[in-house]
């Protein structure tokens, strides 16, 4: 298999993985990045940003990635397309396989391979991507101000994200497909208090329908075997069942939590093998934001750069 060496292997193309590279390519490390499945990460899939700091009017999720990868570019990162299938982190260098084809051995690694939101598998959340579904209440709550929409989920992130929605929206229906809420206490009983949330138990959402985007939900009641069907008039659908941190291949090496969440050292991007950092939604189960992803991404450079000093391999980049 063809084998190429570097100092500093980043993975994944989201604001994590991005600012990375900023960081990583002034550092002079010469970093090579590959943009992984999702080129641009899962901000390419939003429509408007607009709690990014520094665009006062927004910006589309498409164009941010844009900007971030040609001043990731500008440094001298080597961006390349290319998916991660396999790792060997059993020593250094770290070898790192890329599309099955070809062995990339590094000094350092950045993980920032992001997660993926659980969709339920309808067709009609495809259909209407961008047009009413959504898996992100923070980044498109905005846009359904005092409108309705509902939340499918009954863990901590959906009650988290029907809270949020609850400010926002004049009503808020909660898709739980059980009898029963599996969020902590706590949150549950903010949701049950909250006079704009609208809890429907024994409930799944079984298709959408709409002419230019979502104007309802087909709903299907399940209380002990009898079945009912009937429609939901909403105006945003967002999913809340859960996120899969992409962290397989890392696993036999790196810790994570149950989940799949890679674990890091408080307030660092340092996971368990010394020399490979994770940054971004991998590693982040609590904020999941692009600018929290940002921010680690900046993190594991300037630990990149360090750990190069202190092995005495910066002079030869
Ligand atoms: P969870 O796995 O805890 O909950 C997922 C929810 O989605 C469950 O109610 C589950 O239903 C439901 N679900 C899953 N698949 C489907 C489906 N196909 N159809 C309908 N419903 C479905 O995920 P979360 O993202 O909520 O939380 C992940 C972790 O992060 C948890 O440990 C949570 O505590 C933590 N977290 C903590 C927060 C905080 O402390 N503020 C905020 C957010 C998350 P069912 O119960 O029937 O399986």
């Amino acid at each position: 298999m063809e084998k190429e060496t570097t100092k500093c292997l980043i993975i994944g193309s989201g604001p994590a993985g991005y600012t990375a590279a900023i960081y990583a390519g002034r550092a002079n490390l010469c970093p090579v990045l590959y943009e992984g499945l999702q080129p641009g990460g899962q901000l390419t899939t939003t429509t408007d940003v607009e709690n990014f700091p520094g665009y006062p009017e927004g910006i589309s999720g498409t164009a941010l990635m844009e900007d971030l990868r040609a001043q990731a570019t500008r440094f001298g990162t080597d961006i390349r397309y290319g998916i991660a299938t396999a790792a060997d982190l059993s020593k250094r260098p770290y070898q790192i396989t890329i599309d099955d084809e070809k062995v990339i051995e590094t000094e350092t690694l950045i993980i920032a391979t992001g997660a993926t939101a659980k969709y339920l598998g309808l067709p009609d959340e495809q259909k209407y991507a961008g047009m009413g579904v959504s898996a992100c209440a923070t980044c498109d709550g905005f846009f359904y101000r005092k409108k309705v929409v509902a939340v499918v989920g009954g863990g901590d992130t959906a009650c988290e994200e029907a809270l949020y929605l609850a400010g926002l929206a004049s009503k808020v229906y909660l898709i739980v497909r059980k009898s029963y809420l599996r969020a902590s206490k706590i949150m549950q009983q903010r949701v049950m208090e909250n006079e704009n949330i609208v809890i429907l138990f024994n409930h799944n959402a079984v298709g959408l329908y709409g002419e230019n985007g979502v104007e309802g939900v087909h709903l299907l009641e399940n209380v002990a075997g009898v079945e009912k069907r009937y429609d939901l008039p909403i105006d945003g659908f967002f999913l809340a069942i859960g996120h899969k941190p992409n962290s397989d291949i890392f696993k036999p090496y790196i810790e994570t939590d149950e989940v799949g969440y890679i674990i890091t050292e408080p307030d660092s991007p340092r996971t368990c093998v010394p020399g490979v950092f994770a940054a971004g939604d991998v590693a982040d189960p609590h904020y999941r934001q692009a600018i929290t992803a940002a921010g680690s991404g900046c993190k594991a450079a300037i630990e990149a750069e360090r750990y190069l000093s202190e092995l005495g391999l910066l002079k030869s980049v």
